[in-house]
């Protein structure tokens, strides 16, 4: 099992809500990986019988400006080097923001498939208002609920494609 899918996004969006949601049923945090950083937490997912690596980042305090944007990059950075696919996560409720622009740029820029993922999906309202992420021009759009789950599976059959 070598796959790693990392998920990304502005605070709030709802990444650690999904991680965990990935996560339930059969709990495999590691916690001895070498570099290991309060910044990301790792994990394990099974799915249709395939297992893959799941990185949580963003496990920080939000500061200043500066450090939001440097903490962006990072969580970028540690996405696109340490994973195989990314899931980039935004929120219906909000809409695009400054912040999903910059990261969507960089995440542009890398070679790693990127999985865009509305989340917060909760009634056909949010999906309605979430087809403006199709904007983004990302070829994989995913609109889930991660509190209730709903459309996560369609997420999950397209990770496991990959492995
Ligand atoms: P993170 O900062 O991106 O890790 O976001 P969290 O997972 O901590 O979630 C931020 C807030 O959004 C929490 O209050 C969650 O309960 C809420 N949230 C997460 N997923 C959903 C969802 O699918 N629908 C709704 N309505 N709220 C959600
Ligand atoms: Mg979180």
């Amino acid at each position: 099992m070598s796959f790693t899918v990392a998920i990304v996004g502005r605070p709030n969006v709802g990444k650690s809500t999904l991680f965990n949601r990935l996560l339930e049923k059969r709990q495999a945090i590691v916690d001895d990986v070498s570099g290991v950083t309060r910044d990301r937490q790792y994990g394990i997912a099974e799915w249709n019988g395939k297992s893959f690596n799941v990185i949580d980042t963003g496990g920080f305090v939000a500061g200043s400006a500066d450090v939001f944007e440097t903490e962006i990059r990072k969580q970028v950075k540690i996405a696109i080097e340490e994973a195989d696919a990314v899931i980039f996560m935004t929120d219906a409720a909000v809409g695009i923001t400054d912040l999903d622009d910059d990261m969507a740029d960089l995440l542009r820029r890398s070679s790693k498939p990127v999985l865009l993922t509305v989340n917060k999906v909760d009634n056909n309202d949010r999906m309605l208002s979430g087809t403006e992420f199709y904007s983004m021009g990302f070829e994989n759009v995913y609109f889930v609920s991660s509190m209730s789950g709903s459309g996560t599976g369609e997420l999950l059959d397209a990770v496991a494609a990959f492995i």
